[in-house]
């Protein structure tokens, strides 16, 4: 056999391909055997394929698998499959070329990256594929015949310079790669690659889904047993995958334990989902996608580093975790698996974000979502609220994050309100009830339901009937201030500008009442005056109130102003802010108002009217749950007046 070696010499670029390869561009060494299992179940589709479609083929394809086999002794590992194998000639143009285009400048590329990780993130528009295999080994032996050809090729190749091809006799059809590993220096850790656990472990997370069978031999199999001439192989070999891709299969023929049982192995949680979406795109790209939304939200929903629960897998191969090119941030508790069938398996996060397809999927995924939230919504009430409770914080990030889906994400928000202790509403009910003349949804935010709720700034539009959304996640505050109206209703926070009820249908809006308020604002103009130099610490403006029925005075902000809240959740963050000061309102009938109003008249610097004038500002603050500025001070100032009236 040796006469009819040849020796060939690597095309330039192959070489220095390999040369990368070999001095490890991936920091993971394990995917070798995910891309040599890909090569072979891709040769068995091959096989199964041409077996239909050529009826001369004489193959037997009633056992196509896979089979790993170790030689502890020789230090080999071998990936064996009874595939579509390949000629000489395909050795050569496959195995001994990198035919694909764009390889200099790829390599060009990858000299001038900084890092590894830049060289990997390049690399990833590539796939070395075959070639991963010299990451392990310091030589690797292939061994093929082609189904329905007699003459079989061995090829051979250290990864440095040249390779060996020889023509060979007696081989089964399909391929056998063989790795010689290299010798383990310790770090490196190649000696676990002769050891069961680990090709189990490693067949497991990246190639579970595989739909042929991946068997482990546990003897080491000669190539004579394979092609049945020897003795029947003494032990069963174990098959490591489960070859479940539910995902492949048509939804019509999955079953709810099945889809229950899939998304519980792959979000290692204990519960069925609350909604499941399966769907398949065909045309340009094609991918399969079978997504879940859980029933409850993990522990670690908001912490900085929650990772996206969707899994990119190509042709069935596990790709990565946590595929953030696929689905928004605030989508991050959606579990699955994307399929996409013409990506490379090397392709990085970093190649994905770029992908104009990918954005496409991204997109359709998104409305995806949306769209079963939404059903859930209109066909079971009960689960969507549920969800809801569980991610409506979540969700409600996207109408910051995600402006293409803001009109969907609005129909989804669900708010407590005053108009049903019990049960949330939608913005759609909520403007359904709108009062005649009301063309704004009015809403408060704050940090929980009873603070907003006893808020002075509730108290007019409780007497006079409005409805009022309470809104008391801290994203609530973010939201409103970005997005001005739904389906043509503006947004307007009860605690910030003029309100001005005596505009809506049923308030007395005449002259005459006019005339009231100008009046009253004219008495008042030197109170007014007079306090909003003694705050100017606290407040920017004094005015008379319409908001309020029942306390004495509330504080506002303009309508661009932070709310206070906010205001905390910046300086909380590390921001440095100017401090927002606000506007204090009077409730001009109010008793404490009406005598402050006279005393004032009757001597303007009594001394002790600057005290409740402070005094007047703190419990403002305090009625809507504020942090007072010198809270001891407040306290002796309140203190002297009580001893006082007493
Ligand atoms: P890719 O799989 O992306 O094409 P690889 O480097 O993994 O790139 O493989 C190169 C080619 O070698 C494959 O496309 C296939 O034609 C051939 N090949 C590799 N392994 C096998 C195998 N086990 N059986 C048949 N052909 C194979
Ligand atoms: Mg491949």
């Amino acid at each position: 056999m040796a006469a009819t070696t040849e020796t060939l010499e690597f095309q330039a670029e192959t070489r220095q391909l390999l040369q990368l390869v070999i001095h490890s561009i991936y920091s993971n060494k394990d995917i070798f055997l995910r891309e040599l299992i890909s090569n072979a179940s891709d040769a068995l589709d091959k096989l199964r394929l041409e077996s239909l479609t050529d009826s001369d083929l004489e193959v037997d394809t009633s056992d196509l698998h896979i089979t790993l086999e170790v030689d502890k002794e020789a230090r080999t590992l071998t990936v064996r499959d009874n595939g579509i194998g390949m000629t000489r000639e395909d050795v050569v143009d496959l195995i001994g070329t990198i035919a694909k285009s764009g390889t200099a400048g790829l390599l060009a590329k990858i000299k001038e990256a900084k890092d590894a990780d830049a060289a990997q993130s390049l690399i990833g528009q590539f796939g070395v594929g075959f070639y991963s295999a010299f990451m392990v080994a310091d030589k690797v032996t292939l061994q093929t015949r082609r189904a329905g050809t007699e003459q079989g090729t061995v090829w051979e190749s250290d990864g440095e310079g040249t390779y060996t091809i020889a023509p060979a006799d007696g081989l089964p059809v399909g391929t056998s790669v063989t790795l010689h590993l290299k010798p383990e220096d310790g770090e490196d850790g190649l000696g676990d690659y002769l050891a069961a656990w680990k090709i189990r472990q490693i067949v497991k997370q990246y190639s579970d889904f595989i739909r042929w069978p991946i068997r482990m031999a546990t003897e080491p199999v000669s190539a004579d047993a394979e092609s049945g001439t020897a003795d029947e192989a003494t032990s069963v070999p174990e098959t490591l995958n489960s070859m479940k891709a539910l995902w492949a299969r048509p939804r019509s023929e999955v079953t709810e334990t099945e889809y229950s049982e899939f998304y519980q192995q792959i979000s290692h949680d204990w519960q069925a989902p609350a909604e499941t979406i399966h769907m398949r795109a065909e045309g340009t790209f094609e991918y399969e996608a079978l997504l879940f939304i859980p029933a409850h939200a993990p522990f670690d929903l908001f912490s900085r580093d929650t990772r996206r629960g969707v899994q990119l897998y190509v042709k069935r191969v596990f790709i990565m975790d946590d595929c953030d090119a696929l689905m928004p941030n605030y989508l991050r508790f959606v579990k699955g698996v994307v399929d996409a069938h013409d990506l490379s398996l090397n392709v990085s996060r970093e190649i994905l974000q770029h992908d104009r397809q990918i954005t496409a999927v991204r997109r359709r995924l998104v409305k995806k979502v949306l769209t079963a939230v939404k059903d859930l919504q209109t066909k079971n009430s009960e689960t969507y609220t549920k969800v809801w409770e569980q991610f409506g914080r979540v969700l409600k990030e996207g109408l910051i994050e995600d402006r293409d889906n803001t009109d969907t994400l609005l129909e989804l928000v669900s708010a407590a309100s005053t108009h049903d202790a019990e049960k949330a509403t939608t913005l759609r009910e909520y403007v359904a009830r709108m009062r005649e003349g009301q063309d704004t949804i009015y809403y408060l935010t704050g940090e929980n339901r009873a603070m907003v709720e006893n808020s002075p700034h509730m108290e007019a539009f409780a007497a006079k009937g409005y409805e009022v959304l309470i809104l008391t996640d801290p994203v609530d505050e973010v939201w409103t201030d970005q997005i001005p109206a739904f389906d043509g209703h503006r947004f307007q926070s009860i605690a910030k500008g003029q309100v001005d009820l005596d505009n809506d249908a049923d308030s007395d809006g005449s002259d005459e009442a006019k005339a009231d308020k100008a009046q009253r604002e004219q008495d008042f103009a030197a109170l007014l005056a007079w306090l909003q130099t003694t705050l100017a610490e606290h407040v920017k403006q004094v005015r008379l109130s319409t908001r309020l029925t029942t306390s004495a005075a509330c504080l506002v902000g303009d309508a661009h102003d932070l709310t206070p809240t906010l205001e905390k959740m910046y300086r909380a963050m590390g921001q440095e802010l100017p401090q927002v000061k606000r506007i204090l309102e009077l409730n001009p009938t109010h008793p404490l108002i009406t005598a402050l109003h006279q005393a004032h008249q009757a001597g303007a610097d009594d001394p002790t009217l600057a005290d409740i004038a402070e005094l007047v500002h703190g419990s403002a603050l305090l009625a809507e749950g504020g942090d007072l500025p010198d809270p001891a001070r407040f306290t002796r100032l309140l203190t002297d007046r009580l001893t006082h009236a007493l």
